[in-house]
């Protein structure tokens, strides 16, 4: 067998491919296509597949083919594998590969040469030989690589533990929501304007460098006003989860058990320390508050400069536009700061100036 990587739509996989002279075609596993996001594409006829001495097998009929970026050392290809059910094997490499790149294999040193004319001049980048790897051992390292794959997954996942047996588990709306949902495990009415804690009757412990929130879920709160509080959750901590419930509507809201009441985000954290500086970076935006924001930009579309907006300087440096409300039907002074200005004096001149000459 010979190590080969795969380019899939998301990453770079590493396996053992068979070369195998007596397979009419060159294969590739359609678990492995889903597994690790190779893309297939539906064949235009379906066939049915043959192996050495014609007998058909159980691993086709041929519906999908998938066309891959492949690596075989310095080798790089584009490769057209058709998609079956392989019992043993996750890649097969069959006669059209072997007839197409014409490799030197030497079987009893375990080494595979590609130095056919189309290979040193389409194919090869150095090197035209790799080595070959005993069935066993590659068989042994595609295991490794598919159990390190699930377990990664698996650190990134949820762990959840029941605390009561009829308590209700997170399950997911779609494949892409966000977050699965959280169902209550009580029923428990939630007053017009009230407040409540409802029980979920599960724990949790998320993946490591993430912690959990409990976030709204937007039917509850179109349907029932309800809005979620506190809902940030330490990854520490293994108690019951429980829904502090805002009722904002003006009705109360009967909560039945098994309601869908939530959604469970885990979102990733950097655990940071904090120290103590005297001075902090200097920003475009400084101290300016809340609602200073998004007003900057309004400021430029509306000064019509030319028309009555005017550079003004206090004795304090505050410097400021003339601005119409249109709304309000009165001119006031808005201070800018010092990039608006900038800005709009560059396009008072219809042209860009160098900074230097701009400050004043
Ligand atoms: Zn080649």
């Amino acid at each position: 067998m010979v190590m080969i990587g795969l380019q899939g739509t998301t990453r770079q996989i590493t396996i053992n491919a068979m070369i195998d002279s007596g397979a009419t075609e060159d294969f590739i596993d359609n678990g492995f296509c889903s597994k690790y996001n190779i893309r297939t594409t539906q064949a235009k006829t379906i066939r049915e597949v043959y192996l050495a001495g014609g007998r058909p097998r159980t691993i086709g009929p041929i519906t999908h083919t998938a066309k891959v970026p492949m690596d075989i050392g310095t080798h790089t290809e584009f490769a057209i594998f058709q998609v079956a059910k392989l019992p043993n094997h996750e890649v097969i490499l069959g006669m059209p590969w072997l007839k197409q790149h014409s490799p030197r294999i030497d079987w009893g040193k375990g080494k595979i040469t590609v130095e056919s004319e189309r290979c040193t001049t389409w194919c090869l980048k150095e090197s035209p030989t790799v080595s070959a790897i005993p069935e066993d051992e590659a068989r042994e390292e595609n295991l490794k690589v598919e159990f390190s794959v699930a377990q990664s997954k698996k650190d990134q996942q949820v762990k959840v533990k029941k605390l009561d047996p009829q308590a209700k588990i997170l399950t997911r709306g779609s494949a892409q929501a966000a977050g699965p949902d959280l169902y209550a495990n009580e029923c428990k009415t939630i007053q017009a304007r009230g407040q409540e804690v409802v029980q979920t009757g599960i724990s949790i412990t998320p993946p490591r460098g993430t912690y959990s929130r409990i976030a709204p879920r937007s039917g509850m709160a179109v349907t029932h006003q309800l809005a979620v509080n506190a809902g940030v959750m330490d990854s520490d901590y293994t108690g019951e989860i429980k829904a502090v419930l805002d009722n904002m509507g003006n009705q109360d809201y009967q909560g039945k058990n098994g309601d869908g009441i939530e959604q469970l985000m885990t979102e990733k954290i950097v655990e940071s320390d904090c120290y103590e500086v005297r001075t902090l970076k200097k920003t475009n935006r400084g101290q300016q508050g809340f609602g200073s924001t998004g007003t900057s930009k309004a400021q430029i579309c509306e000064i019509s400069a030319r028309a009555f907006g005017k550079f003004y300087r206090r004795p304090d440096t505050t410097t400021g536009i003339l601005k119409y409300s249109k709304k309000e039907g009165r001119i006031s002074l808005e201070s800018v700061n010092i990039s608006t200005e900038l800005a709009i004096k560059s396009g008072k001149y219809q042209k860009q100036r160098k900074l230097e000459e701009l400050v004043p």
